[in-house]
Formats: structure tokens, sequence, C-alpha cells
């Protein structure tokens, strides 16, 4: 083996030019690794003397800081309503939900968020009256033309949205970002442009949609629904039902380095099952995981992300919890699926490593909950954690994996709370939905990353949160400095 080990090193090297030297006896080592951060001491103390809800109280920034927030109609009746975003051709579009406050308006928010990255500039809103539910419920085209917002008109106290009783979703018509329109609907009975070619699978919620754009065509994925966007200037935009795939909670979409793309489903109660979805009308299951304590343990499964790094295929998957436990995601080998280019051929996947906050806090009725993540710059975890702040971590190298380096936190409110306590409500949401969501400063449902570690927080409660990296941070730091 030595031996030939020797030849192939003389051949590499007299390929190279310079056989009178294959190894050079200085040639140092590489460095070893950096020591990962020191994590600082928890920020968040509970119990008596700490008021969750007072902004004064919550300004711990580790690696960021702050630079904008938008309140967005939130006052003393009403809240943000911010729950989830996507970031598309230099714009963020946000949902907005009233499901946690029975006051505020739903619809979609629109930023500029390319000409002043750290001071996103509001442009069109569009609303639907009334309160409307939804989780990770709104993706946009790549160019930023169109987006997709899904509805759950009927919200876990029994409450019906009388306009979004007979929609499940919308696509809306976003090229002039001033004044988005309906361009088509989602009904329970299938889509506007095409009701009679989705009667097989009708449903009144749209809890998660993604959009992604597949081999040149922009798709929909609506609660596992698939849907064409079909452009077409002389009838207008349709969403055109194409197949579906089962989901429980959120789908992700990604694309392969080796020209496959996949969509990520996470199943509440159910496990994790990844699809091919490289042609979306033929749909073919991948890879499953599950955890054999799953209902043991009362979390769920909320989402899973993907990313490719160094030859290498890593999926994330995040749980979500009300109980008192600590919410943890889980780091799964995607490396059995490289080679999977047709149906029949599906991978049980290996567990190999999981992260929780390194404060153990408990979910506590969501509070301390994971919620969104986003794989982003390589292998850069970002994860919206809900009044624990945000969490980012590093799995760019395989001796990551294992136990996941926390990079940076945020959980920074500031302005003023929204007193939007309706005791009738929070009563009967405590009790009947076993919700218990308080007004929390910050409550952060989801993230979107910027170019160069920018990262925008959307926070229910409070609005959207704008925060750039400090020099320190061991990522993005560098290249603050070096364009400051
Ligand atoms: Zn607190």
């Amino acid at each position: 083996m030595r031996a030939l080990l020797a030849v192939a090193l003389l051949a590499l090297t007299a390929l190279a030019g310079c056989a009178t030297d294959p190894v050079d006896p200085s040639t140092p080592p590489p460095p070893p690794p950096p020591p990962p951060p020191t994590v600082p001491f928890d920020q968040m103390p509970e119990g008596a003397g700490h008021d969750h809800a007072d902004p004064a109280s919550h300004k711990f920034l580790w690696n960021y800081e702050f630079t904008a927030r938008d309140p967005l109609m939130s006052n003393p009746a009403n809240i943000a309503g911010l729950h989830a975003m996507d970031l598309q051709d230099g714009f963020l579009f946000g949902a907005i939900y009233g499901s946690h406050g029975a006051s505020v308006d739903g619809g979609m928010q629109i930023w500029d968020v390319q000409s002043d990255p750290t001071q996103p500039k509001a442009l069109g809103r569009w609303t639907i009256p009334g309160s409307v539910g939804g989780d990770r419920s709104i993706g946009a085209t790549a160019d930023g033309d169109y987006a997709v917002i899904g509805l759950e008109p009927v919200d876990c106290l029994g409450h019906v949205n009388p306009i979004g009783a007979a929609t499940s979703a919308y696509l809306l018509d976003t090229r002039d970002k001033q004044r988005p329109v309906v361009s088509d609907i989602v009904t329970p009975a299938g889509s506007g442009g095409s009701p009679a070619e989705n009667p097989t699978k009708p449903h009144v919620s749209s809890h998660s949609v993604f959009v992604h754009r597949i081999n040149g065509t922009d798709y929909a994925f609506i609660f596992g629904q698939i849907y064409e966007i079909s452009r077409d200037e002389a009838a207008g935009a349709k969403l055109v039902y194409v197949g579906s795939v089962s989901t429980g909670h959120d789908i992700y979409v990604r694309d392969t380095p080796w020209n496959r793309t996949w969509a990520l489903s996470a199943n509440g109660e159910g496990g994790l099952v990844i699809f091919d979805v490289t042609d979306p009308a033929k749909a073919f299951e991948i890879a499953t995981w599950d955890r054999e304590d799953h209902d043991e343990m009362g979390y769920y499964f909320h989402t899973a992300d993907v990313a490719f790094v160094e030859g290498q295929t890593l999926v994330v998957l995040t749980s979500e919890d009300f109980g008192p436990h600590v919410s943890p995601f889980w780091v799964l080998d995607g490396n059995p699926l490289t080679a999977i280019t047709a149906a029949g051929q599906s991978e049980k996947l290996n567990e190999i490593g999981e992260w929780h906050n390194p404060y153990n806090h408990t979910a506590a009725n969501i509070r301390f909950s994971l919620h969104n993540p986003r794989f982003h710059d390589g292998a850069i975890l970002t994860i919206s954690s809900y009044h624990a702040g945000m969490f980012q971590l590093d799995l760019r190298q395989p001796h990551m994996w294992e136990h996941p380096q926390m990079i940076a936190a945020i959980a920074y409110a500031e302005g003023d709370v929204p007193l939007t306590n309706d005791p009738v409500e929070s009563a009967v949401e405590g009790n009947l939905c076993q919700l218990g969501i308080t007004v929390d400063a910050p409550m952060y449902m989801d993230v979107a990353v910027g170019s160069n570690g920018t990262l925008y927080l959307g926070d229910v409660f409070m609005g959207l949160y704008t925060f750039v990296p400090t020099v320190d941070h061991p990522v993005f730091g560098a290249r603050v400095a070096g364009s400051a």
C-alpha cells in the first residue's frame, strides 16, 4: 500500500513538474483549528425580577449589533403580526398574521433591503381584513415578481375569518412593489385558475409555503401541494396544480450540487421525509428519519434544511415544543442520498449530532422553543427561537457536526410593547388550544439572511429587526472590517 502511494505521489509531482523534490520536509503542518468561541453566560434569567415583556431587560447582542426596527402597524391595541419572511432579489417579503392577537389584519409587507441592507425601507403592503393564521407561509419567486401567501382562516379557537374562509392561498403579483395585487387564489376545492384540476386533495388551511425555481419554472409548494406559477401576460399569472408530496408541517426545497432538487418535509407528529422533486409532477421519496422517543418527548418536527459543504451532505431537522423539554435540532448524515436519482430506493438516515440552547432553557409554552432555521454561507445555520431570540451556529466542518459551535446570538428588543392582552382570548387559548403564548419582547418567529451575514428577524409582536455582524464575528467579522 505504501509503495503504491509513493508511486502515486511521484506521478503527481512529476505532473506538477517538481519531481526532484517530491516532499518538502520544511513544510509546516497545517495550523490547528482555532478554539471555539466562548459562549457568553445566560442573559435570560427566569423567575422573579425578570419581566419577559420588558424590552429594556432584553438587550443581549453577541457578535451582532442592532441597526433598525420597523414596528409595522403595531400600537397599544395591535401587534405587528410579522411571522414569516422570504428574501428574494433584494426585497424582503413578510407574511402578516394575527393568529396570536385578535386585532391584527393579515397580509403581506414588502421591504427594499438592497438600497441600504441595514435600514429596510417599507414599500407596499397588501392586506386581508381580519385575523388569519399561518406559519412558514410565504415564498417569493427568485426575481421577486410573484409571492405566494398561505392562509389558515380557521384558528384553534374556532374563529373563522369570513373573508379568508374560502381561500387557502393567494398568488400575488408583486412586480410593482408599491402595489401588490392578487393574481390567483387557491380555494379548498382547488386553484382559481383551474379548479377542476385539483379535486383530489383539497385542504382548508395552508400552514406552510415554499417557492422555488426548478429547471427554469417557478413552483409553489403549498402545504405539500405543488403548483406551477404559470406566467401568462394575457390571462395573468395562475397557480396550476401539478402534484403533491406529504407534509405535516414545513417543506423547504433545495437544489443539490448534482442537479437534483429535493423537498425536505418535516412531518410534525410524524418523521422527516425527503422527496426528489426534480420533476415536480413525479416526486418520489428518497429518505426518512424519525425518533423512537418522539411521542414520549412531546416535541414535534418543525423544519428541515440541507447544506452541501466540502463534498458532504448535511441535513438538519428542528423541533418545536410547548412542553417542559429542551427543544433540540438534530444533525443527520445525508451522504447516502448522493447516488439516488430514481424512485424505489429510500434511505433511513443516521443521526450524527444534536444541539439545544446552551442554557438548557425548557420550551415552556414555546417561549424558548426553536422555530425557523436557515442554512446560508456554506453551512452557517441561523435559527429563530421565539423569546430566546436568535442562535447562529457553524457546521462548515465535519468535526463541528456532533456538537455544532455557537458563533453568535441575539435576544434584543426595543420600542413599546403592544398591549394586546385580550383576557377572554388568552384564557381560551391557554385552556383550549394549550398555546398560552404571552406577549414577550423579543419574540422572533423567523429569520432571513442577507449578504455578509446581515440578519432580518421577524418579531410577531414588535416588527422587523435588522442586525449586522460586528468586527468580532468569527465568520463575518473580517468582511465587516474589510468593507469599513
Ligand atoms: Zn425574558
